[in-house]
């Protein structure tokens, strides 16, 4: 009987979502979603690109490498034998490089161990190196219609204002407590649309700032509108700490080439080039510098400070890097440091570098 009554009062309660809030969400997506290329198809291999592309990415930026990919890569086949640097190249700009590393690492997996076979079930596709529980949702969802529900920001931010919902999304409880919520909002066989649509809904209209509340299909019966309090939803109280870091570059040149490392280690940039760093806790003017250099064992003494940079302010999500570049031409000298190699400027141009390298160096030698 108690099963009855609980069952009853679910459906019931289901029912009601579906009306107030899921079913005008998916009217409001016919109309009004944004024309993208990854929603005229249901291959779980494209829908994986895109997903892993537009993880901490917006929609502009991440559109033309989604369209790059697909055209470089037509099949998971096609990726797994791609170069792991050609592919960190195509990603540059994009940051977050284990993406890259892992969507490499993951296509070889699918085209050799699974015969090129997507797994089709959530289950199986959250075993995928580099798919977390998101992406999992999402591929699930669009690609096979799986009943499983997305939970992004922007359906925590949806959620949390409709159903006035207070608990802390920066808590890793609250994180079940709106999937449980998530998955009671989605309309049993139309996750692929309702997905697309709650997360659209918070993109374009139920927005961080100013959201459309005046034009909202479902402001009737959302918490925070009646309370007024959009602001204050979703309820976020950790604070991400940031690292503030010092990056000297010396851009050394010899005789037309220049010296880069290949950051093997773990951390930012991995399997990326970059330029003679000289880390610091602080800003370093050149005369500092110098005697790093010098302490580095690199042959300054007949050396030439073409130029120096300004200071740029890289920011990434848990760090601030200031970096700073001087170009130094080196005599010709027998100058060897485990780790740096020699290339010529086309060759730096083709390797893959983490964007600010990219940018700054293509700046110092365009005049
Ligand atoms: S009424 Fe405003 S806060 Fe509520 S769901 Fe609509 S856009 Fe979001």
């Amino acid at each position: 009987m108690k099963i009855e009554v609980l069952l009853t009062k679910t459906h019931f309660f289901s029912m009601m979502i579906n009306e107030l809030f899921s079913n005008p969400l998916i009217l409001w997506y016919e109309q009004n979603k944004r024309d993208l290329p990854w929603r005229t198809t249901t291959d779980p291999y494209y829908i994986w690109l895109s997903e892993i592309i537009l993880q901490q990415t917006r929609v502009a930026q991440g559109q033309s490498y989604y369209e790059d990919f697909v055209n470089s890569y037509p099949s998971v086949h096609d990726l797994a034998q791609a170069e792991e640097e050609e592919v960190l190249r195509k990603w540059q700009g994009l940051g977050y490089y284990s993406r890259a590393r892992n969507l490499h690492f993951t296509a070889k997996y699918i085209s050799e161990e699974l015969n090129g076979v997507f797994p089709d079930t959530y289950d199986n596709i959250v075993k995928l190196k580099g798919v977390g529980e998101y992406t999992a949702a999402a591929i699930a969802s669009f690609s096979f219609n799986e009943d499983v529900a997305v939970l992004d920001g922007n359906v925590y931010r949806v959620l949390s204002r409709y159903f006035g919902e207070k608990a802390d999304i920066s808590a890793s409880k609250s994180k079940k407590f709106f999937q449980k919520l998530a998955q009671e909002a989605l309309p049993q066989g139309q996750a692929d649309i309702y997905n697309q649509a709650i997360m659209e809904f918070g993109a374009l209209h139920c927005k961080p700032q100013n959201p459309y509340c005046a034009l909202c299909p479902v402001q009737t019966s959302c918490y925070a509108f009646d309370k007024g309090e959009q602001e204050n939803f979703p309820v976020k109280t950790k604070k991400i700490k940031i690292k503030k870091r010092y990056f000297h570059y010396v851009i050394l040149e010899q005789e037309g080439k220049f010296y880069l490392n290949k950051r093997v280690k773990k951390g930012i940039w991995q399997n990326l080039y970059d330029f003679f760093l000289v880390e610091h806790k602080k800003e370093l003017n050149t005369e500092e510098l110098m005697k790093e250099l010098i302490q580095e064992q690199v042959p300054i003494a007949n050396a030439k400070v073409v130029k120096q940079g300004e200071q740029y302010k890289h920011v990434l999500s848990h760090q601030h890097i200031f970096a700073q570049f001087w170009h130094i031409q080196l005599e010709n000298t027998n100058f060897n440091k485990q780790g740096l190699e020699l290339f010529s400027y086309k060759e730096v141009e083709e390797l893959p570098k983490p964007i600010l390298i990219a940018n700054h160096f293509s700046e110092f030698f365009e005049e």
